[in-house]
């Protein structure tokens, strides 16, 4: 497998190209460590923008829906979709208004997603989207049945056309701008758990420690 994504006519980054990149290891870390894609298509005149859990598996994202969504049955139509990650990682402050940004990390893969029909794959995705999501869990939990495996339909989308763009560091003012007195610099956002709440027939349940500890950043 390349290291780079091929560039193509619609992955070409014109705007800010310096913040993009098409390495592979770099997309698959990002999506790796964000939980929610947001899946673009067209449906008749309408475009739509819908979020989704999702999971990568080796060279491909999973994406899973209930059988009588519309999602799950035009996406398994092998539509072309694209799906967005994005990682934000802070508010970057200038001491001009118009140079003002955000640090991030966001990924944007086109394709079309295939369903998964085979049994044995469908329940492997499965597994792999829940340990995406909540390392630790998939053993823990009782697994799909034959009913909840049939009115649940599982994509692929194969991870061929992607880019990845972001920005981190200081806000970049104006040399003119930099005498000025404003506070400027950078506010860190991270993804954080809160304590753990147990629901009420599970206050007598020890806490997992992969519930406790639980993290989705990086670093
Ligand atoms: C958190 C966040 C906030 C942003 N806020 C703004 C904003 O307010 N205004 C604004 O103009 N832009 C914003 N951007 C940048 C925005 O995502 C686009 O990159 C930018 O608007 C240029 O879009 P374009 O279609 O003209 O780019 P082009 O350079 O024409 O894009 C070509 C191709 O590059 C890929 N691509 C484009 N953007 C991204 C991306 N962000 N990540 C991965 N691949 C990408 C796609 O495959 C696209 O088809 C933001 C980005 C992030 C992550």
């Amino acid at each position: 497998m390349d290291q780079n994504f091929a560039v193509t006519q619609r992955t070409k980054l014109k705007r800010i190209p310096d913040r993009a990149s098409y390495d592979r290891a770099t997309a698959y870390a990002i999506l790796d460590e964000g939980l929610i894609g947001h899946v673009g298509f067209v449906d008749g005149e309408d475009v739509y923008v819908i979020p989704m859990a999702y999971a990568r598996q080796g060279d491909r994202l999973l994406l899973h829906g209930s059988v009588a969504s519309r999602l799950a049955k035009r996406l398994g139509e092998g539509l072309r979709i694209s799906v967005c990650v994005t990682l934000l990682d802070g508010m970057v402050l200038a001491r001009s208004v118009f140079e003002h940004s955000m640090n991030y990390r966001s990924v944007v893969c086109l394709g079309s997603a295939k369903v998964i029909a085979e049994q044995g794959e469908k329940l492997e995705a499965l597994r792999v989207l829940t340990e995406h999501l909540l390392p630790g869990r998939w053993d823990d939990a009782r697994q799909p049945n034959a009913k909840e495996l049939a009115a649940t339909t599982v994509l692929a989308l194969p991870l061929q056309e992607v880019t990845v763009k972001s920005r981190s560091g200081p806000p970049d003012d104006l040399e003119k701008d930099k005498a000025r007195p404003h506070w400027a610099g950078v506010i860190p956002l991270q993804l954080q758990p809160g304590p753990a709440q147990p629901d009420a027939l599970a206050a007598d349940t020890a806490v997992p420690d992969y519930v406790t500890g639980y993290r989705r950043s990086a670093t």
